[in-house]
């Protein structure tokens, strides 16, 4: 059956897939897109032409975008769309094999690549990359990614392989896109990159995300600021006595740990000990009081024995985090690990996952329990059935908890702030009304 789509039809749709850093790569792309007078589509079904954000991180990851992009390449088959294009992280790791793989998608892009898929899209266009990103999050908070690629050696990761070394954003650049984002009513702005510590020693040649974070802090209408992708080893400890400060920077920060064992620590190339781990945790909550401490864990490293797991759930019963993540160990090709094979059977590694995220089960029950009787304020993101759904201080949007609000006189909008008082708890969510005070 022979193509149905109109050729004049400019009309394009972008399908995300992975991490907040390609939310806001999509995000940049649809500004430009936008610029270049090209129409979007609801969904891919309805697009004349479609672009894929691949994710190439783990093998979870990579199947999502081989099954996305075979379900566009049905499509196209079937007469539904004239562009297949695919690009981001898989397609910059993979992209010969996906060529030979896949002979419906017509270009193979790698990340970044802005300027390239508008010459497809638009190519009679003489256009300089200059439009606002079209946010893909609700408007009221977006990611706000200050740096690209990633230096730092660990050997089970494959990301420097798919964005390279890193690249720190100009700080007037950061700021002109926060000003530009408050405009559009964002009030939040989650602040991520590979490695969010590394600021600024590329282009400044010193860590410098302490003087971003308060010109940051001075952007009139920010009124959540949050911390995502802290590395642990070297960190700038002078970022604290900012967070400390400045109202508007949230009391909260993620810093993914991986491991807690020495032993694994030094195999996965973290650079750091478990004592250091446990002495900048000691100085970030002792500088922060009531920091919310976000970790993610990596279980079933090659490496890891029965023992250096136990130490993991030691660690994480003694330390108490407040937020816990945990994969399971992927053997990437081309990272330092991928000679230490893959030993340890899924099965083990999915029971020590559900292992580690029992205990912090019962610990989040706990300090969600230490909340009740207390005011916190909160942002609203929507109404359920009647009931708001909002987000604390101590919640970063898409991976942390909820609070349920209730409000029975008073309607609430999307990207208010309210006080609510807080009569109940979950393991994860918290539940209460807003605040008569
Ligand atoms: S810090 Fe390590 S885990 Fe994170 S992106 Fe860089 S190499 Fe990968």
């Amino acid at each position: 059956m022979k193509k149905t789509v109109p050729s004049h039809d400019n009309s394009v749709a972008i399908v995300t897939l992975g991490c907040s850093k390609n939310t806001v790569d999509s995000e940049i792309l649809a500004g430009h897109l936008k610029a270049a007078n090209l129409t979007f589509a609801e969904s891919a079904g309805q697009a004349n032409s479609l672009i894929i954000n691949t994710c190439g991180f783990i093998d979870m990851a990579k199947e999502e975008s081989i099954n996305t992009i075979l379900e566009a390449a049905a499509l196209k088959k079937a007469g539904k769309l004239q562009t297949l294009i695919v690009a981001g992280c898989l397609s910059e790791r993979y992209a010969d094999d996906l060529r030979a793989e896949m002979p419906e998608v017509d270009h193979f892009f790698g990340t970044e690549a802005y300027s390239n898929i508008l010459k497809v899209l638009s190519p009679d266009l003489k256009y300089n990359l200059l439009g606002e990103r079209v946010l893909s999050t609700p408007s009221h908070f977006a990611y706000l990614k200050i740096s690209e690629g990633c230096d730092n050696p660990c050997s089970f990761c494959a990301i420097p392989i798919m964005r390279g070394k890193h690249r720190s954003k100009p700080k007037e650049q950061i700021i002109a896109e926060m000003n530009s984002l408050v405009r559009q009513g964002v009030k939040e702005f989650v602040v991520v990159a590979q490695d969010l510590t590394y600021y600024g020693l590329d282009m400044y040649g010193n860590r410098t995300l302490a003087d971003l974070l308060k010109e940051m802090s001075d952007v009139q209408g920010a009124e959540w600021i949050r911390l995502m992708y802290a590395y642990p080893a070297k960190f700038p400890r002078d970022i604290l006595p900012v967070i400390a400060e400045r109202d508007n920077i949230c009391k909260y920060l993620d810093m993914p740990l991986q491991h807690i064992s020495t032993n694994v620590l030094k195999s996965m190339r973290r650079g750091i000990t478990r004592r250091a781990t446990e002495e900048l945790i000691g100085e970030i909550r002792s500088v922060v009081p009531n920091i919310t401490l976000r970790s993610t864990f990596i279980v079933g490293y090659p490496s890891e024995t029965q023992a250096d797991f136990d130490e993991l759930c030691d660690f994480v019963s003694e330390v108490k985090l407040d937020r816990v993540g945990a994969f399971l160990y992927s053997q990437e090709d081309d990272t330092y690990a991928y000679i230490l094979g893959d030993s340890i059977p899924t099965e083990v590694k999915e029971e020590r996952k559900k292992s580690l995220m029992e205990i912090q089960k019962g610990i989040s029950l706990e300090k969600n329990q230490a909340k009740i009787g207390t005011t916190i304020k909160v942002l609203i993101e929507e109404n359920v059935n009647g009931e708001y759904q909002a987000r604390s201080e101590a919640d970063a949007p898409e991976v942390d908890n909820e609070v349920f609000v209730r409000s029975p006189d008073k309607e609430l909008k999307p990207g208010d702030f309210v006080m609510v008082e807080i009569e109940d708890a979950s393991e994860f969510d918290l539940y209460g009304s807003l605040s008569r005070k």
